[in-house]
């Protein structure tokens, strides 16, 4: 069943407090739950019956006041709701429930992981503890009890502060918490185990000391450093960018093993999965420390935006995702490189969020409708939200968007609002009109940028002309224009940024390098004067909107800004432009085609200058991958993409062999690990250039790769030696470096992870044979999400030319994993499926197949309400 924005009414109850005590035991956990209701003046519904939501409880016993109610009479239990018939305007009510976090697969409510209790109540994940009006915009102060057993549960935490501890006799204890900040039941947390404590304190700006715990598991002690100290960087940068200071005191986060996603940013007491949290040198890759610091940040920031200032319903998701988002990208581009960030985070965008944005299951940053909240953790809330935040920043600038931002925080403190109310605080503060702006909340799909030019050279006047359109998408049509901040800067022929001058008169001395122009129109077109040759432009410099952009740029015009464009950013662009010319050249007449001995050229260019910033050079090296290959193209044949993907690698690699050879030893030594932007690139140009002379079957490169692969004294050089040879034909080094790295990690499941995922990602050894003898592999383990989407889930997203064999074996394999995998957690399947989703994109010998898999799930009986969503909206799109 569906349910849609328009039909919001405010709760017709108010929940002030809640006073749990959770009994737990190895059977089983009782909750006793009171809550001190009134009825909500603001609701017009009065004398309505009382209706809290629940899902898989035992209801063992309900008082109002004092007095027990009776089922049938003064109650009755739905499958998803208990209903109490008459209340008065104001009372206690008490719930007692039991619950088996034991046998809970789907890791929603409490569940156990690794023996410990743990908990993930966003969104609906509250209601399978307890009966409860389990939406954001209830918020209440919580007091929170927990009794277990001391042996197997010396660790008691929830949110806020403890107040009172003890004995309680017979091998068991209790703690007692008290958060002071009302909350909305979807931050509730709880944990009880046997933890270690790392401990640390952090001074905010006012001079408070707080208390940082983060808690795992012994053998993970020493993986805590990393997160801890990001922690702390974090806290400062809150305070210093944001003026926002931590409000308890103490904040602590915990491992978990099995969690659904990433972390959550439950009040005071964040749960991570532990692969987002713990990391060593010797068991963590570069790119995991970044993520590592990313989320921590991003979680850390929540204490903010999410939770002082929470939705009001979970349509508003990208209120607290998006700009939160927002904050941990400008954090992470603050810590290290901002050009690599921003390159990182347009990626993702142009690669996955475009091709959400273009499928069945695409939807506005504030979606109308949903029928399961899950699966709207999407990268359009999530990433594009992102960017909605980012272009108001862009729109009001630094200063005022800080105006805006203190604004937001210091009225609704402590409230339950909706993006509108944020946007609203961006207008109040800077008195910027943002009306127009608000249509990027509400219409779905990716706006088109079609850029035309022509110089007047009797009068020095370059015009550009700039034309918006918006695609259809699933229940929307005619879309109005959007209000679009495009940065541009445009160049001379000696690669001179040239002023850019909007009027006839004026002094060009005067006039800026960089201009953001807004579009509002359909179309409009921009005249700059005082321009003796024809420029070539530099266009949405630093990715700054959403979009895409068609300009019919010539090879040399690309080469050209490659070396040129002072915007880090666009140079890069520039590259993956020209990259995509070439292999997109190759598909479509794969025997007669040159390969452009331009593109050889400046990437010789690239290697041989080391005035350039090597962090920038490091990801100009990457090609273009096949996931954004496929999306750009119409009718995608992925056989022939990889094909021709492949055959560019490998005579860049032919015709760079030697410069790659010097490249490898230019960037090794250098003295002892560390996790700077310069050190990074470092490691990863080797690593590239090591894959690329694998790819041509160099023996000296094998030989640099054995020797890289057991001299590391970091994952990020065993990784990449190891991932270099699994890609490779030396199929004898490849088993033994694979077997030597098992028999090396195998009792750290991150890294056994990775293992995985190395090998499932690899079209040598990654075929789906060898996938499905790693889901027999005796480490793999089907409750475990980690485990699931490090060799499923990779499969299908990664292993793109695997998964898409024309034979169809690919899909029909996802089509019986999701199948399985519902019936324990319909979140993974939910979310696992998604390749399969955009079946209507591809080639028709693919999308026949794919359309019959996704057949074969929505035919599976008993399918759960995250998947039935999916599946049927991508049938019938
Ligand atoms: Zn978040």
């Amino acid at each position: 069943q569906t349910i849609h924005l328009s039909e919001y009414k405010v709760p017709t109850y108010l929940v002030d407090t809640v006073d749990l005590c959770f009994q737990l035991y190895d059977d089983g956990a009782r909750v006793h739950s009171t809550l001190s209701v009134r009825q909500n003046p603001e609701s017009k519904d009065v004398s309505a019956p009382f209706t809290l939501d629940g899902d898989s409880l035992n209801l063992e016993r309900v008082t109002l006041d004092g007095k027990a109610l009776v089922a049938g009479d003064d109650y009755e239990e739905t499958g998803e709701h208990l209903v109490i018939t008459e209340v008065p305007s104001q009372f206690e009510l008490t719930v007692v429930t039991w619950i088996e976090p034991q046998n809970n697969t789907r890791l929603e409510g409490l569940y156990k992981s690794s023996g410990m209790f743990c908990t993930q109540c966003e969104a609906e994940g509250f209601r399978c503890i307890t009966y409860f009006p389990d939406r954001p915009d209830v918020m209440a102060r919580y007091r929170t009890r927990i009794e277990a057993d001391k042996a197997t549960c010396p660790v008691l935490l929830s949110n806020g502060n403890d107040i009172d501890r003890g004995d309680l006799g017979s091998g068991r204890h209790f703690v007692t918490w008290e958060d002071p900040f009302p909350k909305p039941s979807y931050l509730f947390a709880l944990v009880a185990g046997d933890l270690v404590e790392k401990q640390d304190t952090f001074t905010t700006c006012s001079g408070r000391d707080i208390d940082l715990r983060i808690y795992v598991e012994t053998r993970n002690a020493a993986k805590c450093e990393h997160a801890m100290d990001s922690l702390k960087r974090s806290m400062r940068w809150d305070e210093e960018v944001y003026g926002r200071e931590y409000d308890l005191d103490i904040f602590m986060i915990v491992a978990v093993d099995d969690f659904n996603m990433g972390a959550m940013e439950n009040k005071g007491l964040n749960i991570f999965n532990s692969s987002c949290v713990l990391a060593s040198q010797e068991t963590a890759t570069d790119l995991a420390f970044q993520r590592i610091e990313a989320i921590v940040a991003h979680e850390y920031f929540h204490n903010w935006s999410g939770n002082r200032v929470t939705c009001r319903d979970w349509f508003q998701l990208s209120l607290k995702e998006g700009f939160t988002v927002f904050r941990d990208s400008t954090f992470s581009a603050d810590m290290g490189s901002p050009t690599v960030k921003r390159i990182e985070d347009a990626t993702l965008l142009r690669t996955a969020q475009f091709a959400e944005d273009a499928g069945p299951m695409a939807h506005p940053v504030r979606p109308a409708s949903y029928m399961e909240i899950s699966n709207f953790y999407t990268l359009t809330i999530y990433e594009k939200g992102a960017e909605v935040v980012r272009m108001i920043h862009t729109l009001l600038g630094p200063e005022l968007f800080r105006k805006g931002s203190d604004l937001y925080f210091e009225r609704h403190d402590g409230q339950a609002v909706t993006t509108d109310d944020f946007v609203k605080a961006m207008e109040d503060a800077s008195g910027r009109d943002l009306t127009q702006f608000r249509l990027w909340y509400d219409q779905a799909g990716t706006p088109l940028l079609t850029v035309s030019d022509n110089y007047d050279s009797e009068q020095g006047v370059y015009r550009l002309t700039i034309q918006q359109t918006i695609p259809d998408t699933p229940e929307q049509t005619n879309k109005q224009s959007q209000h679009i901040p495009f940065a541009l800067g445009l160049l001379g022929i000696e690669g001179e940024a040239l002023p850019l001058r909007l009027e006839s008169t004026g002094d060009a001395a005067n006039a800026p390098t960089e201009r953001v122009l807004e579009l509002t129109e359909a179309s409009q077109t921009f005249e700059f004067y005082g321009l003796a040759q024809k420029p070539v432009p530099s266009l949405l410099r630093h990715f700054s909107a959403p979009v895409r952009v068609v300009y019919p740029w010539s090879r040399e015009q690309l080469v050209f800004l490659m070396s040129h464009d002072p915007d880090g950013f666009n140079r890069w662009d520039a590259g993956q432009r020209l990259a995509v010319d070439v292999i997109q050249s190759l598909i479509s007449s794969p025997e007669t085609a040159e390969i452009e001995p331009r593109l050889v050229e400046a990437y010789r260019a690239l290697l041989a200058d080391l005035s350039l910033d090597q962090a920038l050079v490091a990801k100009m090296l990457q090609l273009p991958s096949e996931a954004y290959l496929i999306e750009l193209a119409d009718s995608p044949d992925v056989a022939a993409i990889h094909r021709a993907r492949e055959r560019v690698l490998s005579h860049l690699a032919t015709s760079l062999r030697d410069e790659l050879v010097a490249c490898y030893h230019a960037n090794t030594g250098g003295g002892a690990y560390e996790v700077t932007p310069e050190s990074i690139a470092r490691r990863s140009l080797r690593n590239t250039a090591l894959s690329w002379l694998l790819l041509i079957n160099d023996d000296a490169g094998r030989d640099l790769a054995v020797k890289q692969y057991s001299d590391a004294d970091n994952m990020t050089d065993r990784m990449g030696a190891l991932r270099a040879l699994v890609n490779s034909d030396y199929a004898a080094e490849r088993s033994q470096a694979l077997a030597d790295f098992y028999e090396r990690f195998q009792d750290d499941p991150q890294v056994v992870e990775q293992w995985f995922a190395v090998q499932a990602s690899s079209d040598r050894a990654g075929q789906l044979p060898q996938v499905q003898t790693l889901l027999k592999h005796a480490a793999f383990d089907w409750k475990n999400p980690n485990k699931i989407r490090s060799v499923i889930g990779v499969f299908a997203g990664q292993n793109l030319a695997a998964f898409h064999n024309p034979d169809g074996s690919g899909y029909g394999f996802l089509a019986d994993q999701v199948c399985r995998l519902d019936d324990s957690n319909p979140q993974i399947a939910a979310r696992l499926v998604a390749p399969l989703t955009r079946w209507k994109k591809f080639a028709p010998t693919y999308s026949a197949l794919m359309h019959k898999a996704l057949g074969k799930i929505r035919d599976k009986p008993e399918l759960s309400a995250d998947l039935y969503e999916v599946v049927h909206k991508s049938l019938e799109a």
